[in-house]
């Protein structure tokens, strides 16, 4: 059964037993496995002995929608279709061709449902389309939570740093690891079929197969070579974990090597899920959830007893991560702001906001990689050919701009816009947990105090080539 933690109503319209259909409305986890979203969709679809449509849509007006963004979704789409075809469950995947095409097409679908279950994604413009769907349906509107291991809504409290979410989750996670969502949710399930849509849904054409080159879109941002879609991240996921994880304590920090797992775009986009990364990495490391012990205080180390490598990765994706969702579901009107700084982290910028900035650039020049630092620009250039950049170069990618910006409100505008164009993971819970750690959120004052940065952590390219092999990097990307 899905967890009743990780479901929320979003509107008090009642259940209608007697109408057609269950409607799982896909919108974040863009997956056919391992998703509690349909999986509770199926569930309810078997109580009611209801059909169930799965209806996952693309629009073409949101911020950022581009050639990149769109190629991704659409070929995960693609295989959801082939994941769905065999299935009880009726896919219904949406195309819009001009803006505004699709609206009136969740209402015409909802109005012949018994109930209308939606993905809990905490950040960018789902919460508010999900909010306004909520006043317009007239049936029960639900959203389930599969973004992490820990139910976001376990806790009311908002975490400020890694460490005490991790003595948080030290304390409490264990139970959650036993409710893994289904794998494949509707394997073995049997459902009606159901004879036809209704009638007012006949005039948007389902389909996936579109010209993206005929959208009105962005098309000066293009497709990258990385593949969207659950069966090329799940691929990517096992290689991973077969075959680098064992290395990731040491290559992790090295943009040189393909140490990392490369799968947050693919987490993003919800083809693949947290709960399956975490089952393949302990199905490997042969460990179960009764070795876990008591809390240990928050430490880094020893509290999971994997291999140290597989620690260290599940600190990222497990700790680091889900502390973005744990952000940006309780804090929902701060977490983009700048307000949300620690009272350190704020009075640092403030008494520094008028030191003279040596050099400044345009958002322009920025996203041409027009500036002195050739490290910098490299990274920048990655990010533009690849869609994808490594994290230690984000983090001085993110240092660099607020140390050539006017001040803190430009910096954070300049990260946004070029992450949420380039970036294929961009838009996301730890998007905003990136931008804002470069601000000072999740960290501490440091000392010595400095021209333009004050008591925030500094980095230099300067330093990071000493720390780390860039010179190739340099030349790819350069
Ligand atoms: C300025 C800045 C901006 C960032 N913007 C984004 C963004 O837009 N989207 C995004 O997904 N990540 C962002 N990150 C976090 C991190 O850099 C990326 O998640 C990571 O580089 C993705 O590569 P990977 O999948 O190979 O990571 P791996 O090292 O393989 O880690 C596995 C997963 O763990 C999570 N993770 C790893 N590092 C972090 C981290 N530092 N904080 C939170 N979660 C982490 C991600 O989900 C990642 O896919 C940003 C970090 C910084 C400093």
């Amino acid at each position: 059964m899905t967890p009743s933690v990780r479901i929320r109503g979003l509107n008090s319209a009642p259940l209608h037993a007697t109408r057609d259909y269950v409607l799982y409305w896909m919108t974040s986890f863009r997956r056919a496995r391992s998703n509690f979203s349909l999986q509770r969709a199926v569930e309810e679809a078997v109580r009611l002995k209801k059909p169930l449509v799965v209806f996952e849509a693309l629009r073409v007006g949101y911020e950022y929608a581009n050639d990149r963004l769109h190629t991704f979704v659409l070929q995960g789409m693609e295989e959801n279709a082939r994941r769905f075809a065999d299935s009880p469950a009726l896919y219904f995947p949406y195309v819009e061709k001009e803006a505004g095409e699709g609206k009136g097409l969740l209402a015409a679908l909802a109005a012949r449902a018994c109930l209308l279950v939606g993905d809990d994604w905490p950040c960018f413009f789902v919460p508010q389309m999900q909010a306004a769907a909520a006043k317009q349906v007239d049936v029960r509107f639900e959203v389930v939570d599969s973004n992490g291991l820990y139910p976001m809504h376990h806790t009311t409290r908002v975490f400020t740093t890694a460490h005490s979410f991790r003595t948080h989750l030290q304390k409490v996670l264990p139970p959650h690891l036993l409710e893994l969502p289904r794998e494949d949710p509707l394997a073995g399930v049997k459902l009606p079929k159901l004879a036809s849509l209704p009638k007012a849904v006949s005039r948007w054409k389902p389909g996936v197969e579109v010209m993206v080159s005929s959208l009105p879109i962005d098309h000066s941002v293009p497709a990258v070579s990385m593949k969207g879609g659950s069966a090329v991240g799940e691929t990517r996921l096992k290689l991973f974990v077969d075959e680098r994880l064992a290395e990731y304590g040491t290559s992790r920090n090295e943009p040189e090597i393909d140490g990392t797992s490369m799968l947050s775009a693919y987490l993003h986009f919800g083809h693949v899920s947290a709960h399956q990364l975490f089952a393949r990495i302990v199905k490997q490391e042969k460990w179960s959830p009764e070795t876990l012990g008591k809390s240990i205080g928050g430490a880094r180390e020893g509290w999971w007893k994997l291999s140290p490598a597989a620690e260290s990765f599940v600190d990222q994706f497990v700790t680091w991560r889900e502390l973005g969702f744990n952000m940006s579901s309780h804090r929902p009107e701060e977490y983009r702001s700048l307000d949300s700084l620690p009272g350190w982290a704020k009075a640092t910028i403030k008494e520094h906001a008028k030191d003279p900035r040596p050099s400044l650039y345009t958002l322009q020049q920025l996203e041409r990689s027009q500036t002195h630092d050739e490290l910098w620009n490299a990274a920048m250039g990655q990010l533009r050919r690849d869609g994808w950049f490594h994290n230690y170069l984000r983090m001085l990618w993110g240092k660099k701009i607020y140390e050539w910006s006017k001040g803190a409100p430009e910096a954070l505008h300049a990260m946004e816009y070029l992450m949420g164009k380039y970036s294929i993971d961009g838009r996301d819970p730890i998007s905003w947990s990136g931008y804002f750690w470069v601000l000072g959120r999740y960290d501490r004052a440091w000392g010595p105090e400095r021209k333009i940065f004050g008591k925030l952590r500094y980095m230099s390219s300067d330093n990071t080539a000493k720390k780390i092999s860039v010179k190739r990097y340099v030349a790819k990307y350069g």
